[in-house]
């Protein structure tokens, strides 16, 4: 008889210095993820899609198992899950789950730093509650994002946590075709793989955790290289330093034939880690500074300049609507320059109203009320409209569907603008080209994104600058005002020591 394997998930990055919470309607949305999936609804869901659950399925599909759906959500970054929708999605999933037994295995797809009201550590409670559902002896094995805070209760909770490697995250499906075929392995034996658990006492900037780039490209390389028969699955997690809580930071967790082998496996990724610190660095502009330092260089370019407006980025918790990046375009004479994704219904649906062609006043974005930002009160051109429905190809999303209702391209002198009714990171190029702006011809282009764009953007970009604008994830965690970290904790690297 095949295995019986339950499967669903449930994610969300939390930076709890952002200024809207997602509640049970952001789950419903997705907001750049496939929208809430229940049952069999999931297979369509994540089909060809750059999530875990998809290799899960295509995976546990060659394996010949009987697959059992459960619940699949995802919500955009932002600050805290609500008790509402924490407590009736996972007591959704636990109920389908438990529902589901027997069962032989369970495959999860989560986050891993998720904080919700009343539960700080998400993943924890959710992996503590379905170890609860099945009992000891099934095999659970879960993927996590590479920005997942690991705490002690998920490494003991899973037999398993298997990690993305990479920043951008293209490796997302295939991480969780890794974790299946680990849970192949747990199948109908009492055997289980020795844990080790490391946290590194430092928080890594999220701009200087791309895997393309140094220190992570050779930690990753590492890493890589220890997986062997007796190390089956290792993983390095930089982590979300935007998440106030205990465990905040990044992490090692290791799986061994010994205890032995995965002490010695964890122990060699934090010593390199240890000695890295110092080179999780790099430059940031000011705005005007940026702006200028982009129009300087693309006067001598024969492709885009691409700035990321990293503070504002929505896959860290922004409202993807500060203006200071565009501000700054504007008020150095930018020309051939397009900025996305600045969210803002209210004027999305005035340039619908008002058609193209058409010219319009209004005071865009800033609706957040991030500290240090205002609207950008002007005449705008409606040049294009769009409804927001369009299939973004790139490497990130990998054929995601995207809805970001109404939306419209304005242009302020040389300027144009992707105005948008939902929220999600700038991180494919259809962004652009769903209102008609077509990225390779821009000179300059800002994203709000901090390192996702780079998988569709770098192979256009001339040059690519980091550029710290008003926003709630700031380049420097240091400057945070944290309350609940671990004592001991470095806010940055070489940085200021909490408590
Ligand atoms: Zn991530």
């Amino acid at each position: 008889m095949s295995p019986r394997i339950a499967f669903g998930g449930f994610l969300h990055e939390t930076n709890t210095f952002a200024p809207s919470k997602a509640g049970l309607d952001a789950f419903v949305q997705g907001g750049g993820w496939p929208a809430l999936a229940r049952g069999e609804e999931i297979f369509a869901a994540v089909h060809n899609v750059n999530v875990g659950a998809s290799g899960f399925v295509e995976t546990a599909r060659g394996l010949g198992w009987e697959m059992v759906p459960t619940l699949w959500c995802a919500a955009s970054p932002s600050a805290h899950v609500t008790a509402e929708a924490f407590e009736g999605l996972l007591g959704e999933l636990v109920e389908r789950i438990a529902a589901a037994l027997p069962l032989d295995g369970v495959y999860l797809d989560l986050h891993g730093a998720m904080v919700a009201e009343g539960f700080p550590d998400g993943e924890g409670e959710t992996l503590r509650r379905v170890r609860e559902a099945i009992g000891p002896d099934v095999p659970l094995v879960a993927s996590l994002d590479l920005h997942g805070n690991v705490t002690q209760l998920m490494v003991d909770s899973a037999d398993a946590l298997v990690a993305y490697r990479t920043y951008p995250h293209v490796d997302m499906a295939l991480t969780g075709s890794r974790a299946t075929t680990y849970l192949a392995k747990l199948i109908g034996t009492a055997k289980r793989d020795a844990k080790a658990f490391r946290q590194i006492p430092y928080l890594i900037p999220i701009a200087w955790q791309a895997t393309a780039m140094e220190p992570c490209r050779t930690i990753y390389g590492e890493l890589a290289a220890l997986e062997h028969e007796s190390v089956p699955t290792l993983s390095f997690l930089p982590g979300f330093p935007a998440a106030d809580f205990a465990d905040c930071g990044p992490t090692v967790v290791a799986y061994g034939a010994t205890q032995a082998d995965a002490d010695r496996a964890a122990d060699a990724i934090t010593a390199r880690v240890m000695a890295s610190e110092a080179a999780f660095n790099g430059q940031v502009f000011q705005p005007d500074e940026g702006v200028r330092e982009a129009m300087a260089l693309a006067s001598g370019a024969t492709r885009p300049i691409v700035i990321a407006d990293t503070q504002d980025n929505p896959g860290a918790g922004g409202d993807s609507d500060t203006m200071g990046m565009a501000r700054a375009l504007v008020r150095n004479g930018a020309v051939r320059a397009a900025i996305g994704l600045i969210v803002d219904p209210e004027v999305a649906a005035l340039a619908h109203k008002a058609g193209v062609g058409a010219t319009i006043n209004a005071a865009l974005g800033a609706k957040s009320g991030i500290p240090g930002d205002v609207p950008l009160e002007a005449e705008f051109i409606v040049e294009q409209l769009s409804d927001g429905r369009f299939v973004a190809p790139g490497p990130f999303f990998g054929g995601s569907r995207m809805n970001l209702g109404p939306c419209a391209a304005l242009r302020i002198g040389g300027v144009r603008i992707v105005v948008a009714s939902r929220k999600a990171q700038m991180a494919d190029q259809a962004m652009y080209r769903q209102v008609g702006i077509e990225p390779t011809e821009q000179a300059i282009l800002v994203n709000k994104s901090s390192v996702h764009f780079r998988a569709d953007f770098e192979p256009i970009a001339q040059a690519i600058l980091v550029c710290a604008a008003p926003g709630p994830m700031p380049v420097d965690p240091s400057v945070l005002p944290w309350k609940h970290l671990r004592p001991g904790l470095r806010t940055a690297p070489l940085g200021p020591v909490f408590g």
